[in-house]
């Protein structure tokens, strides 16, 4: 454990997804880092944290003082529909091994990841942090939603911090979230070339709040750092920034200069129609965070994008 004096060891696991390498780029290139701190950025290549000896073997590896636990199963939503009870198990089983490994070694503090797909489907809007527990999730993400729920209940057993994002569309240097997203970039890319039309999933009716990966990052330091409650955070833009699929996707055609036709599929499901989330206590902390405007965060992935194309995770 930790004295007062000992500067913060910040073991991340899940270190290699998207908010990982956001909060890994933060930490490098922002100077996130403090003197003479230690931070670990974990990928399931070193362990396997559905295995709760490889868990301990890696926090008796690092012993963390802090962990940021981001390490999850995460599909989108037509691979959580496919394989609903493989997300509610592996994600149980890495939540319950990392905390209980946490718990053990007598870590400071540990920020975790919920969801806004584990909201209520009936609810009223905006949703917010008090009404979590108040219903049954969309069916489409019934396993992936319901792991999230016996997280929140680990974690305030044992006193620890958890923050619920909404959907991060990937913005930055990294990758994209979801299935859905990842197909559309690729796709418009190739597209572009032969002039075929563009091909979207659902009606793009839907809408979601979207933030920008880098800026989920500066949050979630300033969430170690500084936010001390145990009670949940949600980290989203706010309620004004939501907005049809459909109208991201145009974005994401305009940036990348794509002038063919696109088509709405609609005989694919579109989930959850809308969960519009209210960021009124994250703005009674921060009323002066500046969120990335989501055509600046589109422009950059894009970009990146294109200059990292055969590096890009798909
Ligand atoms: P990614 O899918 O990009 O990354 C998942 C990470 O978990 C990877 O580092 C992966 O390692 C690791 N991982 C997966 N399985 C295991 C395992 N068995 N053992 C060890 N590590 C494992 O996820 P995101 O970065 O997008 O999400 C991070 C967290 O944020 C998750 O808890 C997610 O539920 C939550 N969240 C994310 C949102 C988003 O929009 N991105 C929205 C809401 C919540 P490897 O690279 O080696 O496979």
């Amino acid at each position: 454990s930790q004295t007062k004096a000992e500067p913060m060891r910040v073991l991340v696991t899940g270190g290699s997804g998207l908010v990982g390498k956001a909060i890994e780029h933060v930490v490098k290139q922002e100077g996130g880092c403090l003197k003479g701190e230690q931070w670990t950025f974990l990928s399931s290549k070193e362990a396997n944290l559905v295995d709760l000896q490889q868990t301990r073997a890696v926090f008796e590896k690092y012993r963390p003082t802090h962990v940021i636990h981001l390490a999850a199963k995460v599909g989108g939503l037509y691979l959580h529909m496919k394989e609903n009870l493989h997300f509610l198990r592996d994600n149980l089983r890495i939540n319950d091994n990392v905390l209980q490994t946490s718990h053990e070694r007598g870590v400071t503090k540990v920020v975790s990841c919920l969801s806004s797909c584990i909201f209520p489907d009936k609810t009223t809007y905006p949703i917010d942090e008090s009404m979590i527990h108040n219903g049954p999730p969309h069916d489409s993400n019934f396993g992936y939603s319901h792991h999230k729920h016996f997280a929140t209940l680990a974690l305030t057993s044992a006193n620890h911090v958890y923050v619920t994002n909404t959907i991060s569309f990937d913005l930055t240097y990294t990758h994209t979230q979801t299935d859905r997203y990842k197909h559309i970039l690729r796709s418009t890319l190739l597209l572009t070339e032969e002039g075929t039309p563009l091909q979207v999933w659902g009606s793009g009716t839907p809408r979601r709040q979207f933030i920008y990966s880098l800026d989920v990052a500066r949050l979630f330091l300033w969430v170690l750092r500084e936010y001390d409650e145990i009670d949940p955070l949600i980290l989203s833009v706010g309620e004004e920034e939501e907005l049809p699929i459909k109208d991201a996707v145009q974005m994401i055609a305009d940036a990348l200069d794509f002038k063919g036709q696109i088509v709405f599929d609609t005989s694919k499901s579109d989930g959850q129609m809308k969960k519009t989330a209210s960021n009124a206590k994250l703005r009674r902390y921060l009323p002066d965070f500046t969120f990335t405007p989501l055509s600046e965060g589109i422009k950059k992935t894009c970009d990146w994008f294109v200059n990292n194309y055969d590096i890009a995770r798909t």
